[in-house]
């Protein structure tokens, strides 16, 4: 919260509550107003410099910027702790994928696929990266722009532009502008002439300072300018400056309230790093240390998906246990004779138990009963995990007309609820313990799978 609503109300008009706003008071307004909950507009007796203020003050720490657009927009920003265990972090980094103008085509197409490809469902999300970093290293700007409207006509993703020339870098902004691309980098050498330009076409724009306090008469001045969408780069060398830059930004803009430096940050461990493994465990990093873009020159599934995981944990609000759909879920093809399993919705026993069956090689059906995110046995403790819940939950999930066999494998931890769950079934259906273990999977379902097959 940038400010208290006990602060706000001090700046409100005082009328007897007119409620014009839609509240019954001026203090309602203002605490409502200091949560999130309403605009500054709803009260029209405000004067333009108090509205003005009262905007800035309750404006996020950190900004919130957009890159790319529609389904593929990488939101990035509008952070409002340090440490995620104080509340949550909100907008995940965007993984860019870097390409160069001197790369061959080959190689140009090569990962183009791969970001198109490299698509992991996970528990009920799909991972993935987010944007194209498209690099002009060749000194040719005819290349740059080629490779520009090669990747803007065949792929929606987002753009992060990076370019030392400005000519070629507006041109590039020019060919692709409507997909918001972050252009990169403007500093104290370039930013005179870098204004009008920016201003001619509006989309975000990365920031390079030798260090933090080179940034902020950087972004003063395109503050000013009326550019806000702004990306830092504070220059990191290695992996210690990265942390110490990163820090000292994230600090500032939360706990000091320190507006020329509240906003995003942008990361290279391309740069950093020179490929492989430390590439990516310095990515790794950056995920926990608070950048907003991070820029890979490759990857591949096995280094891409370890990163994409971290990071959808610690975007996880924590406050929240991480939880799958209610409903059946299909493993491989199941038919009518499939075995049919039954387990709570916390992300992980539904990950580990559809793991188990897909190792198998058996298709099967997966009831995954809404518990609030609970494992079996603690949502069996809280009373999410009775018979008789379970029982209800299968009669609508509709898995009855999916099978002709009427048996149902309840994981063994909850043997306790067979005899409940069959009443709640009316006895039309067998309750079958299975292991206790998501481990003893293996064994366990060749067997009932085999006998389900025999009664066909
Ligand atoms: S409209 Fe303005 S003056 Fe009227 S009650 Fe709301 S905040 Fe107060």
């Amino acid at each position: 919260m940038p400010i208290a609503g006990s602060e706000i109300v001090k700046m409100l008009p005082g009328r007897k509550p007119c409620k014009d706003c839609g509240f019954p008071t001026c203090f309602a307004f203002a605490m409502k107003l200091a949560s999130g909950g309403a605009s500054v507009d709803k009260c029209p007796y405000l004067s333009k410099e108090v509205k003005a203020k009262l905007v800035d003050l309750l404006a996020p720490p950190i900004k919130l910027v957009t890159i790319g657009s529609r389904e593929n927009a990488v939101k990035i920003g509008n952070e409002e702790v340090v440490y995620r265990h104080e509340k949550t972090f909100v907008h995940k980094p965007g993984i860019a994928l870097l390409i160069s103008d001197k790369d061959d085509n080959a190689k140009i197409e090569e990962k183009i696929k791969k970001i198109k490809e490299l698509q992991f469902p996970w528990v009920g999300v799909t991972l993935k990266a987010d944007l194209l970093a498209l690099y002009f290293e060749s000194g040719r700007k005819d290349k740059f722009l080629a490779l520009v409207k090669k990747v803007y006509g065949s792929t929606d993703l987002g753009m992060v532009l990076i370019s030392k020339d400005m000519d070629a870098l507006f041109a590039a902004r020019d060919i692709c502008a409507d997909r918001r691309p972050l252009l990169y980098p403007i500093t104290k050498e370039n930013i005179d002439k870098a204004i009008p330009k920016i201003k001619a076409n509006l989309t975000p724009v990365g920031l390079r300072g030798e260090g933090v306090e080179e940034l902020i008469p950087l972004t003063t001045r395109l503050k000013e300018a009326g550019i806000e969408g702004l990306v830092l780069d504070p220059g990191s060398k290695n992996l210690m400056e990265a942390i110490r830059d990163q820090t000292f930004i994230r600090r500032a803009a939360l706990k000091q309230g320190f507006k020329p430096l509240g906003y995003p940050t942008i990361a290279f461990p391309c740069f950093m790093a020179k490929g492989g493994l430390k590439e990516i465990m310095v990515a790794s990093t950056f995920v926990t240390k608070w950048a907003g873009v991070i820029v890979l020159s490759d990857f591949d599934q096995y280094s891409l998906l370890p990163l994409l995981v971290q990071r959808l944990n610690i975007y996880t609000d924590p406050r929240f246990p991480m939880a799958v759909q209610q409903k059946y879920y299909e493993v491989g093809e199941p038919d009518e004779h499939s075995p049919v399993l039954v387990t709570s919705n916390w992300a992980l026993t539904y990950f580990l138990v559809s793991s188990a069956v897909e190792a198998t090689k058996i298709p099967a059906y997966i009831c995954v009963k809404d518990a609030e995110g609970l494992g079996v046995l603690t949502a069996w403790a809280a009373g999410k995990f009775s018979g008789d819940s379970v029982g209800a939950f299968i009669k609508k999930c509709g898995i009855g007309d999916r099978v002709k066999h009427r048996k149902l494998i309840i994981p063994g931890k909850v043997a306790r609820i067979k005899g409940e769950l069959e009443e709640a079934l009316n006895r039309e259906w067998e309750v079958i313990v299975g292991p206790r273990e998501t481990t003893g999977i293996a064994a366990f379902l060749p067997g009932v799978a085999k006998e389900l097959k025999g009664l066909s």
